[in-house]
């Protein structure tokens, strides 16, 4: 069954059906999803949709959209959280210089940044870190906190090139793939899947955003992850079957999750 390592589904675009599709899920071929926290009002609304879905886990953390807004109570909060039974990571968390160009916010962002890898390492969890633009200054805070001994992690959405791969690949993290390898644009990602070892590849949606092709543009849910799937097949030359069982194993290795089959 289909692993999806990041998810938004407390995101208001699914307010309208939110439980009709995950109800649906298990009949599409997803065994398993992860949800993010994207904001602090998802530190209350991600533990929610974990305990009432069975096959949905959390993932605690602030974005560093949100850097800013973080005092001394939120992480403290995050703390709590990571004890609670179906949290399994702290996400998700980094820097992003995209939308934020101030150098001071850059510093609050480093700040939060490693205030959370801290809490990860303490807890014994892994991280799932969102990077864009700012691939020099995640490779060293993540490098930093991985030579003082982590679970492990995910490089969520990864966006850079076959160099910066190759750095996390030897650090024995995970790249989280999702629609862009589909996109004709995005002419780097393929690379970087063909380079990098099925067995340190994860699925995500991002959802609700980054669509696959052909439905990019649209809302995008984890039912869509097959065409996700086929294109990694395609540039790894192995069956589609292949990328699904292979991409599970290693998310429930890295979230320490058994499912029964
Ligand atoms: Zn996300």
């Amino acid at each position: 069954m289909i692993f999806d390592t990041h998810a938004h589904y407390d995101d208001e675009a699914f307010d309208a059906d939110r439980e009709e599709l995950l109800d649906g899920m298990a009949a599409c071929g997803i065994g398993s999803i992860v949800n993010a926290c994207a904001s602090i009002k998802s530190l209350t609304t991600t533990p929610a949709l974990a305990r009432t879905y069975p096959f949905v886990y959390a993932a605690v953390g602030i974005h560093p959209d949100d850097a800013g807004q973080v005092t001394d109570e939120i992480l403290e909060k995050i703390r709590e959280l990571t004890d609670q039974e179906k949290v399994v990571a702290v996400g998700e968390i980094g820097l992003d210089y995209y939308w934020h160009k101030e150098e001071e916010e850059h510093r609050i962002q480093q700040k939060v940044f490693r205030s959370q890898m801290e809490i990860a390492r303490e807890k014994g969890l892994p991280f799932i870190v969102h990077s864009r633009d700012a691939g020099q200054d995640t490779l060293d805070i993540v490098r930093e906190y991985v030579q003082r001994g982590m679970t492990g992690g995910i490089i969520h959405c990864f966006s850079y090139g076959e160099e910066l791969a190759r750095e996390y690949i030897q650090m024995g993290l995970f790249l989280g793939i999702g629609g862009v390898v589909t996109y004709k644009n995005a002419r780097k990602l393929p690379e970087v899947v063909s380079m990098t070892p099925l067995s340190q590849l994860v699925l995500e949606t991002d959802c609700p955003y980054l669509s696959p092709v052909p439905e990019r543009g649209k809302r995008n849910d984890s039912s869509k992850l097959p065409l996700v799937v086929r294109k990694i097949a395609e540039i790894k030359g192995v069956d589609e079957e292949t990328v699904i069982r292979t991409t599970q194993e290693n998310a429930e290795k890295l979230f320490s999750i058994k499912v029964l089959a």
